[in-house]
């Protein structure tokens, strides 16, 4: 007999410093399905949703998936938005049932304006409808701040391990492969949570290079060689920006049974990245330093473009997306042959639109969310060089294949940077955001991004040189010292210690 299998995803990675609020609203500005539309948007894409449904045709499983919603990061999940996915899921449960199984794809760093921990909330709330035998497999994302509560209820929790996420697939293939021999009866796992007191860690999870994250993992995998029964291992850097008790790293394990042997692998790893905890892989360069070697560069001739990554105001980490300190930098440097992207600000967006292509006006851009963070709007006279609708697919490698609606879109060229200018707030970690703007990334001098680290995967490989700028101020900036936490347990690493 066929199993029937559950699957839904709920993602959001929430930066409770921000001020916008993460309501219905936020999810259908950037990804909510429903039903049928689930399959038809994210069949064949380079997600876990994508290789859940691959697993269920591979494993012959019959399944339902009734919502899979992703909102960009920013303040807390409201009550109403997190009571509502769970009634879709729990009357799916009831109304679509009986199942043999469920997975999960989550994110592990959703606070609520009612829980710290909304991962943990809603496993509670499935938990206590399917019972304690159901089997639940949940993946979650490198930058999980993973609680004890979702290691209890969950039977396999598995993260990516590469920063950027490139193994988003292959990581929901591991799990469901997994959850299948449970429903089966071949395997009766356990999941073990480890962690330290530490708000950042294992070097905010990077894997492009060497450094702590790439030597946790080795330490990790040859752990669970030498020891029986261990079926999948994770390391999560934790998502600092979020000030609630359990933030920070965890190590992950999922064994047979419930084995010593494997919370020890869990223990030994977090050792290690609390001893790696000061080793930094990434230099974060102030703006007029890293305007300086652009200029630099450009004086010596350069061949490909170099790449400005504004750390600080990440939206992939729940920044606001419109700052305009980096932007303001580089125009006033006079670069020529640049392009930056993307800027939030559909004021402005519509303003290009109503101006129509060729048309040279003055604007008031960016820097309106909250002027407090990195300042407020930059006045600049230029000229409307393209107009969109802001939809795409991203061409990879990160996500490949997922449509991205950014809502009307236009460039706004002031001197010689081209401005992407759109109507939501999205990370530029695909040359798509560029590109379905007649702008072609590779042919520029000077890229300015909008992403702190995800860029790389698309970017760095048509870079010269890639200069990742950190001012301070922003809400994704990693002067966590700035920062009002109120909630951390303390003492922690690095507000109180070295
Ligand atoms: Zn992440």
């Amino acid at each position: 007999m066929s199993k029937r299998v559950f699957i839904a995803g709920f993602k959001h990675e929430t930066n409770t410093f921000s001020k916008l609020p993460t309501d219905l609203a936020a999810y259908k500005a950037r990804t909510y399905y429903r039903d049928d539309e689930v399959a038809q948007k994210m069949r064949g894409t380079a997600t876990e949703i994508g290789a859940a449904l691959d697993a269920a045709d591979k494993h012959g499983w019959s399944i339902r998936l009734p919502i899979y919603a992703n909102a960009t990061p920013s303040g807390r999940v409201t009550k109403d938005m997190h009571d509502h996915f769970t009634q879709v899921v729990i009357d799916s449960l009831k109304a679509d049932g009986p199942f043999d199984g469920i997975y999960l794809s989550l994110h592990g760093a959703m606070a609520c304006e009612h829980d710290e921990d909304g991962e943990g909330r809603l496993l509670q709330s499935v938990r206590d409808l399917v019972g304690p035998d159901m089997p639940i497999a949940v993946t979650l994302d490198l930058h999980a701040n993973t609680t004890d509560r979702m290691g209890d209820l969950s039977d396999i929790l598995i993260s990516y391990r590469t920063y950027p996420h490139i193994d988003q697939y292959e990581v929901a293939t591991q799990a469901c492969d997994l959850l299948d021999r449970t429903m089966k009866g071949e395997i009766h796992p356990k999941v073990h949570v480890r962690r330290r007191e530490m708000l950042d860690g294992a070097d905010h999870g990077r894997t492009t290079g060497p450094g702590p994250m790439v030597d946790a993992l080795k330490t990790l995998d040859k752990l669970i060689a030498e020891t029986p029964g261990v079926y999948a291992g994770s390391i999560n850097a934790g998502f600092p920006w979020v000030d609630i008790h359990d933030v920070g790293p965890t190590c992950v394990v999922t064994g047979e049974g419930d084995d010593p042997a494997h919370a020890k692998i869990a223990e030994t790893v977090m050792e290690q990245i609390w001893q790696d905890r000061n080793k930094l892989s990434i230099e974060l360069v102030k703006i007029p330093e890293a305007i300086k070697r652009v200029q630099t560069s450009l004086a010596q001739g350069v061949s490909a473009p170099i790449v400005l990554a504004d750390y600080a105001d990440n939206p992939g980490g729940g920044g606001y997306g419109d700052a305009t300190k980096l932007l303001g930098a580089m125009i006033e440097a006079d670069l020529k042959d640049a392009a930056f992207g993307t800027l939030y600000d559909p004021e402005a967006a519509l303003a290009c639109k109503n101006a129509g292509i060729g048309t040279t006006l003055r604007l008031e851009i960016g820097g309106k969310v909250d002027p407090n963070v990195q300042g407020g709007p930059l006045s600049l006279m230029g000229t409307v060089t393209a107009i969109t609708d802001g939809t795409f697919a991203m061409e990879g490698p990160m996500t490949r294949g997922t449509r991205v609606d950014m809502g009307p879109s236009a460039v706004f060229s002031v001197g010689g940077v081209d401005i992407v200018i759109v109507s939501g707030r999205f990370q530029n970690y695909d040359k798509m955001y560029f590109k379905s703007m007649g702008i072609d990334p590779t042919k520029k001098k000077v890229l300015g991004l909008k992403s702190a680290h995800h860029f790389r995967a698309a970017y760095a490989p048509i870079a010269s040189q890639v200069i990742v700028v950190d001012d301070g101020g922003g809400l994704t900036s990693r002067n966590y010292k700035e920062l009002p936490y109120k909630h951390v347990r303390r003492p922690v690493f690095p507000l109180d210690m070295d």
